[in-house]
């Protein structure tokens, strides 16, 4: 069926109007659905829209919250990856996480540089260092 007006174009019976902001899907005439200046599609409509909220990460527990500060400290890139997705996080449970990571990544590279330093000083006043065990002090 297909509707005749006045200049003789010929136009659909429906017309697209939008795309779903959730799925995408293309949405006609009367069939869009509007809230918060984006538009849905009636499935999507019924998803609870509390994505944002959502949307945090989880800071890790245990076990492996100790092994991501161990990380941080020893690799002071991974550090700042880790506080940089936590630390902007609303919860505070992520902010405290992000925070710690920052802070090991500072204390990480401090610490390299001091290794770096004191090695470079025992290297320039005893010259070989060879037989000395890196892996001992490690703490
Ligand atoms: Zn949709």
């Amino acid at each position: 069926m297909r509707k005749k007006i006045n200049k003789g174009m010929e136009m659909p019976e429906h017309k697209i109007i939008a795309a779903c902001s959730v799925c995408g899907k293309i949405l006609k005439e009367n069939e869009e659905i509007i809230k918060d200046n984006k538009f849905f599609c009636k499935n999507c409509i019924l998803i609870p829209e509390k994505k944002e909220e959502n949307f945090n990460f989880i800071p890790p527990n245990g076990i492996i919250k100790l092994f991501v500060y161990l990380i941080s400290f020893f690799n002071p890139l991974i550090g700042f990856l880790f506080g940089a997705i936590f630390y902007p996080q609303k919860s505070k449970e992520n902010k405290d996480f992000g925070k710690k990571c920052f802070i090991l990544m500072g204390i990480g590279i401090a610490f390299y540089l001091i290794i770096f330093f004191v090695f470079t000083i025992i290297n320039l006043s005893v010259g070989n260092i060879s037989d000395f065990q890196f892996n001992e002090g490690y703490y």
